[in-house]
């Protein structure tokens, strides 16, 4: 029985399930967000932050601008089928402390630098 599980793991692997980017208008993202997605704020054509969920499990809302003028900022491309990518990493320096990489709708951990 293991066995059999372990072979159709190994048949059909997991895939992490992408996260995707939503837009709404106006200058902030909405304070509730509900899900895994990002909500960019967008105004005027430009996009101006960028809020979602941590991907690390406490469900802080995470907001980050996207405007130049604002430090730090970070820049959002969408590849693809709506596949959010940010640069550079997020690092929070409080809260859960996570330092994760968005790339193409997934999260990538940077493990050496993750909370203990
Ligand atoms: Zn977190």
């Amino acid at each position: 029985m293991n066995l059999f599980k372990r072979f159709w793991q190994w048949l059909f692997p997991k895939k992490p399930k992408p996260r995707h980017v939503h837009f709404v208008e106006g200058d902030t993202p909405p304070s509730v967000i509900e899900g895994r997605d990002l909500i960019v704020a967008r105004e005027d054509g430009e996009d101006w932050a960028v809020a979602f969920l941590c991907p690390c499990g406490c469900d802080d809302r995470l907001e980050l601008a996207l405007i130049p003028e604002v430090r730090p900022n970070w820049k959002l491309s969408v590849i693809g089928d709506n596949l959010p990518t940010l640069y550079p990493s997020v690092w929070r320096k409080d809260g859960c402390r996570s330092h994760f990489w968005l790339r193409e709708g997934l999260i990538v951990w940077c493990k050496e630098e993750s909370p203990s």
